[in-house]
């Protein structure tokens, strides 16, 4: 099965994690704080903190902000249920919106006006055009897609257009921690508000004594470990390459597509850079050729079913126009770093068999 996205962890990300069950700290650590630093740098943001997962840092993002009950969250309504779920988790309410059709991204125009915070998802890596939102609501970017991506104004992650920035290291995504995540920010306050909601809501207090901390609020424990945090450190600096060879496989597509019926994925404007952590086509009879890719042993996806389509989000589909017309063709074609020219000269192969 050549699947839709995956990993490449070679034998240096291997000794990296090795190195570190053989010295005596597991769990967050001085390597946590090194990969935190090395993040923040690469993305141009001030603080970057890790955690357990993506979902977790976009709950810890939602936290931060002070969303709560009362406060409505507009989120694209093409995306994966994290990016809803986290307004849940904090109770405030998410609001799904439609998708621009010529980017795939949530349509900014139609962010109600009466939403105090959006997540903005960089659909399979494009940048949303988010400086619009600038004077208006809160802005969390979801950039689970989007690691390595960058507009004019600067890498994603640099918060230029928001306040928080969050990732996700799941082995599909641009760099692996097999399970991790963090968030990216330009302000202090919110940094040090993000390490106390990963770590049980304390803060230490050395001016009661050396010994004294306090909770100050509900936290939780959404830590990355040092095991993991080495294995996201040493597949950081392979992150250029990554991209690189993500948009060389785009590219390859493109060309190797031109002919066929399918509607091609949107490029990025001038200036930009796309992480191409998914290559999604539009195709007709898309379960007929869904079915037969997969017969083939090609592990096409659909990213995603909209989540208004979900019983735990349902909204009308027709306040959805776009993205029910993209959703009805959607196909995500196998792209990651160990792809190879072969594979997907097999993958187009199979593709132009099933149309
Ligand atoms: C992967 C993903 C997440 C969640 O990340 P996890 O690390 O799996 O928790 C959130 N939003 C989007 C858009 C994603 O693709």
């Amino acid at each position: 099965m050549i699947p839709y996205g995956r990993q490449s962890v070679d034998e240096d990300d291997i000794a990296a994690v090795v190195g570190v069950l053989r010295g005596d700290w597991l769990t967050q650590g001085p390597v946590v704080e090194r990969f935190e630093e090395a993040l923040a740098d690469r993305v141009g943001a001030r603080h970057a903190v890790a955690f357990a997962n993506g979902t977790a840092a976009l709950h810890a993002a939602a936290a931060v902000l002070g969303l709560g009950p009362g406060h409505r969250v507009a989120t694209s309504t093409l995306t994966f249920a994290a990016s809803a779920n986290c307004a849940r988790y904090v109770g405030a309410d998410p609001v799904l919106v439609d998708i621009d059709p010529a980017t795939l991204n949530l349509d900014v125009a139609a962010v109600p006006g009466d939403a105090g915070a959006v997540v903005a998802v960089h659909f399979a890596g494009l940048p949303a055009q988010i400086a619009p939102l600038r004077a208006g609501p809160l802005v969390i970017e979801d950039a689970a897609h989007a690691l390595g991506a960058a507009t004019p104004d600067g890498p994603v992650g640099s918060c230029a257009a928001s306040l928080l920035c969050t990732f996700s290291f799941h082995p599909v995504k641009a760099i692996t921690t097999g399970e991790g995540g963090a968030v990216t920010t330009q302000s202090e306050e919110l940094a040090d508000g993000l390490r106390r909601f990963r770590s049980h809501g304390t803060r230490r207090r050395p001016d009661v004594g050396p010994w004294a901390y306090e909770v100050d609020e509900v936290g939780y424990n959404y830590r990355l470990t040092d095991i993991q945090a080495a294995l996201g450190l040493s597949q950081l600096a392979k992150l250029d390459r990554f991209i690189a060879r993500r948009n060389e496989i785009a590219q390859r597509y493109r060309s190797l597509l031109a002919d066929f019926d399918v509607v091609l994925p949107p490029e990025s404007p001038p200036g930009h850079v796309h992480a191409y952590h998914l290559f999604v086509v539009q195709v007709a009879h898309r379960h007929r050729v869904f079915t037969s890719m997969r017969e083939a042993g090609i592990g096409v996806q659909v990213h995603y079913v909209p989540l208004h389509r979900h019983p735990a989000f349902a909204a009308d589909p027709s306040h959805f126009p776009a993205a029910e017309k993209v959703y009805a063709g959607l196909l995500s074609l196998p792209i990651y770093p160990g792809l190879t020219d072969e594979q997907q000269d097999h993958v187009v192969g199979v593709l132009a068999k099933a149309l």
